[in-house]
């Protein structure tokens, strides 16, 4: 059966009319399900004894099962929760100092590729539906309820590449922006890619206010291509095509992402490409510390090197930042926890 946080707002006032109820009713279900946070139909009580009885003939209202877990000194909580086929996904609520962040997987899996990333090393089994990102949010947000505090900003950069779920991460999106949903504002909700094209093209035209984020990691194709597998298919000239197209329809700071990994990308001659490639857009350059992957060979810069890498960066009139370390005593790299728990 169909679950109801499949539905955007839209959906489920088409559904309404087409079964003879007014349209309306569709943000008083909302609220429902998403401020007040309602586990079973029976409890909308402004909602007709007949409507209940339809919805609960046509969708289910199930929850995620919180298989496993994990809090972190710093107050990170890693949770790995279990869909109804069983599929294992992990999503991080995280405390900045602007407020509490949700970050969000996007598919069962991935099959990107990257040679660092733990998410790769078990390949896609399947996308997520838009009701299974929503309700990582929703979870965290009813953990959050606990202590009477309030969702503020969403990631998608979690296990899985948004891109390849193109459809149903932007209706669960939607669904986590709307006043009558989670009601997280455009400009709290990132999405990192890891350089789509197609999928850049399209989010571009739709002119939305999310943020965007790119997973850059090496600034020429040859390095790129031994990390990236996606930059076989989208070398970096076609990738930076799209984001100027990108950011002349969208007046958006671009985010790129760069993980810092010793030996590999850290060193000064990076600097220059880095410079040269990121010119004239409107954006910005995070640098991420690496987070171990045992069956990985890769390691992060020291944080001396991190921090000089930083300077020089600063130094070439790059606009860069350097990322704090959140939750780095739990299973805190991407697919990390799911891994350990599939093992
Ligand atoms: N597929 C999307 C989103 C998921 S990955 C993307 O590639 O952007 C989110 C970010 O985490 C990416 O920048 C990815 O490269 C990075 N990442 C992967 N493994 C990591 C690790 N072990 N430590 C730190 N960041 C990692």
């Amino acid at each position: 059966m169909r679950s109801i946080y499949d539905l955007s707002l839209k959906d489920l006032e088409n559904y309404l009319l087409e079964n003879g109820f007014k349209p309306f009713h569709g943000k008083q279900i909302f609220r429902w399900l998403y401020d007040k946070r309602i586990e079973d139909f029976e409890q909308m009580s402004d909602i007709s004894k007949k409507m209940i009885e339809k919805l609960k003939e046509d969708f289910e209202i199930r929850q995620l099962q919180i298989k496993d877990l994990q809090e972190s000194k710093d107050g990170t909580k890693k949770f790995l929760f279990e869909m109804e086929d069983g599929s294992l996904v992990e999503s991080v609520m995280m405390i900045f100092e602007y407020g509490y962040s949700a970050c969000l997987s996007s598919q069962v899996g991935c099959n990107m590729g990257c040679s660092f990333c733990a998410s790769g090393l078990l390949k896609k089994q399947r996308d997520l539906k838009a009701g299974e990102i929503v309700l990582q949010a929703l979870h965290i947000q009813k953990e959050l309820d606990k202590s009477v505090k309030r969702l503020g900003n969403i990631v998608v950069m979690g296990t899985g590449e948004p891109f390849d779920n193109y459809d149903n991460v932007m209706k669960a999106l939607s669904i986590i922006n709307d006043p009558y949903g989670l009601e997280i504002g455009s400009r709290h909700i990132s999405i990192s890619t890891c350089g789509i094209v197609p999928g850049i093209r399209r989010f571009a035209q739709e002119n939305l206010q999310y943020n965007l984020a790119i997973s850059l990691h090496a600034p020429n194709d040859e390095l790129r291509d031994s990390l990236m597998p996606v930059n076989r298919a989208y070398p970096l000239a076609e990738l930076m095509e799209a984001l100027k197209e990108y950011a002349q329809i969208n007046n958006r700071r671009l985010t790129f992402e760069y993980l810092l990994l010793k030996g590999v990308n850290d060193s000064e001659k990076e600097v220059k490409k880095i410079r040269n490639l990121l010119k004239g857009l409107n954006a910005y350059i995070n640098l991420i510390p690496y987070n171990k992957v045992s069956e990985k060979d890769f390691e992060t810069s020291s944080d001396e090197n991190a921090l000089r890498f930083y300077d020089l960066l600063k130094k070439a009139g790059v606009a860069v930042t350097l990322r704090q370390k959140k939750g780095d005593d739990i299973d805190a790299a991407c697919g990390q926890l799911r891994a350990n728990h599939l093992k």
